[in-house]
């Protein structure tokens, strides 16, 4: 198959079985890769009512038919399981190398089942295939177990690995990769860490056929020269994704202390260009990048290398939760790093504990003498060290703020920022309709990454409830996650305005098939009413309510900022739902009709 590994790696960690499958076309037809693939696996075949935690629930990974090859970002893939922090569909992205190997070995995605009764890591050299012991690994940190698998085993394998927050089972705990990148989003990490499976460690050496080397050479050097002479390239490869701080500071999109404002005081000092004059050491970028946003610092204050922060690491963990030393965020992020959790749950959750605190509602002895005002640097790295342990107050927010919140009560639920139980990313969303219905409707909970529709909102009057903004959603939330189907990031299209058309000779070149975006999108529509049936079948009682957002943005309005006294009402969020799921082919309680799912091949579902 052009394109493609050709195979599916199935291993069952219960009894060490370990089985390749060849990857059906018509599987590639439909779902592309990726995330496409690990939609369908997921709903195929983990069984209704499966305890995310428990040897029902899989986690698939995923490369797509760019990654690996020379294609501008074509190092992306997908982690999808059933998250054990929302009892729903989860998919993270990672970018980085790894895809490229696993290509390389000939697989296309492994299906990881079961539960091993001992620690392990499992071991991928082409075809052979190993469960291998990793009770030394067992209890250290992602970067010192990466380091340690790469002097043992040789520095050409590729390494995604859990760290102490997914053994503990935090319930967003991260995969992570490359000392710094991760697959943040939905726990992840955490059903890694209850499959025992500390890392996955691949090297391969197999080419990747591709069905016309001649015009894939040309096409993809087209793009490649297209993302070179980009205006938008300089900026972005110096400042990365910093470079929308100030930019959201100014429109009041930064989450402030818990979302309470959009603006911070002390954001300046958390700037993209501060940032890179104060603590920049060098660009750092995946596979095949053509423009490395990644930035690896150095915090002189605490001798701290880390690769980042990244924006949404400098609103969960700066603003959000008022810190403005960006020395400070960059040694909360190595501590995320290192442990293995999500910092944008980590600064959901502590920013919201941090408000309980300064309302009176916790006492510095609920919290084990912990003073847990906004802006403490100490309190939020002691705060991160006791959740990945499930350690003091830290055990009660490793499960997440929606669970934390239920537990304490006192109208803590009110202001815990969550959309279905994953904490909302760094956008704040009062006075913004399509960001915040992107966020309500999102497949994973409160992500930004699949419709990043706050620019939107500024252009066409943030207020607006109209049809337009909400087909903008949809459209985005069926293009942008074609990029993990694909397995290349889709940066250099958002960032750099590379023309989206410019990958259609790229993608027939590599697997001889002639497709539209407009093709693409029909995928796209196909993967989100897949999931959003995931969620209808796994959630009792799944419906419109789990669209809704904080009650902090229709409730709230801030007291600070550019958006100070401005509000969205709960009767513009209900309208936004109605128009959503009118547009969407999905009934008035957001279910997808019959004739939706059936539309886009789907019928099977039902
Ligand atoms: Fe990776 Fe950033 Fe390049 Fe995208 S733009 S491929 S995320 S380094």
């Amino acid at each position: 198959m052009n394109g493609y590994g050709g195979n599916i790696l199935r291993v069952n960690l219960t009894t060490g079985r370990i089985t390749k499958e060849p990857t059906p076309p018509e599987l590639a037809r439909d779902f592309i890769g990726g995330r496409g693939f690990g939609a369908y696996f997921l709903y195929k075949e983990v069984p209704q009512g499966a305890d995310p935690l428990g040897p029902d629930n899989k986690l698939i990974v995923s490369s797509g038919p760019l990654s690996g090859l020379m294609v501008p970002g074509a190092g992306k893939m997908d982690f999808t399981t059933k998250s054990p922090l929302t009892g729903g569909y989860a998919s993270a992205s990672l970018g980085g190398l790894l895809t490229a190997e696993l290509k390389y070995a000939g697989i296309d995605s492994i299906i990881l089942e079961g539960i091993s009764p001992k620690p392990v890591y499992l071991f991928v050299d082409d075809d052979k295939i190993e469960l291998r012991d990793a009770a030394d690994l067992w209890g250290k940190g992602c970067i010192e177990v990466e380091k340690q698998l790469k002097e043992k085993l040789g520095e050409e394998f590729q390494i995604a690995v859990i760290g102490p927050g997914g053994e503990n089972l935090v319930r967003f705990a991260s995969i992570n990769h490359d000392y710094g990148r991760e697959a943040g989003r939905g726990g992840v990490g955490t059903v890694m860490g209850a499959k025992k499976l500390k890392a996955i460690a691949v090297r391969g050496t197999r080419s990747i056929p591709v069905a016309d080397p001649q015009a894939f050479r040309q096409s993809a050097l087209a793009l490649f020269e297209a993302c070179k002479t980009a205006e938008g390239l300089k900026p972005w490869q110096s400042y990365g994704t910093t470079i929308v701080v100030s930019w959201c500071d100014e429109v009041g999109a930064l989450p402030t202390r818990n979302f309470s404002a959009g603006s911070f005081e002390g954001g300046k000092t958390l700037y993209g260009p501060v940032m890179r004059e104060k603590i920049v050491v060098t660009d750092k970028g995946c596979f095949a990048c053509p423009s490395p946003c990644g930035k690896y610092s150095h915090a002189r204050k605490y001798d701290t290398y880390v690769e980042g922060p990244e924006y949404e690491t400098i609103g969960m963990l700066g603003s959000n939760v008022g810190l403005s030393d960006i020395e400070d965020v960059a040694r909360a992020n190595l501590l995320c790093d290192d442990l293995g959790i999500d910092t944008i749950s980590a600064g959901g959750v502590i920013g919201w504990a941090m408000e309980c605190y300064e309302k009176g509602l916790l006492t510095q002895e609920d919290t084990g003498g912990l003073e847990l005002k906004f802006g403490h640097a100490k309190a939020v790295f002691e705060l991160i060290e006791q959740i990945a342990y499930r350690q003091g107050f830290g055990a009660l927010l490793a499960d997440g703020v929606k669970k934390a919140a239920g537990q304490m009560g006192k109208g803590s639920e009110r202001f815990a920022i969550h959309v279905k139980g994953m904490e909302q990313s760094a956008y704040a969303t009062h006075n913004a309709t399509a960001m915040l219905l992107a966020y309500m409707t999102c497949d994973v909970g409160a992500h930004h990454n699949r419709a990043w529709a706050i620019t939107y909102d500024i252009q066409v009057g943030r207020d607006q409830v109209v049809p337009e903004k909400v087909a903008r959603v949809i459209w985005l939330q069926n293009f942008r996650p074609m990029f993990d189907c694909l397995g290349a990031c889709r940066l250099q299209w958002v960032e750099l305005g590379i023309d989206r058309d410019l990958y259609m000779p790229v993608l027939e070149a590599i697997t001889g098939i002639r497709r539209t975006w407009e093709d693409l999108e029909q995928v796209g529509a196909r993967v989100w009413n897949l999931t959003r049936m995931f969620w209808v079948r796994e959630v009792e009682g799944f419906g419109r309510a789990w669209d809704m957002p904080s009650p902090r943005f229709y409730e709230e309005p801030p007291a600070t900022g550019v958006t100070a006294g401005q509000i969205t009402t709960l009767e513009s969020v209900n309208r936004l739902l109605d128009m959503y799921y009118e547009q969407r082919g999905w009934d008035a309680n957001g279910i997808p009709l019959p004739q939706t799912l059936e539309n886009l091949g789907l019928a099977w579902v039902r």
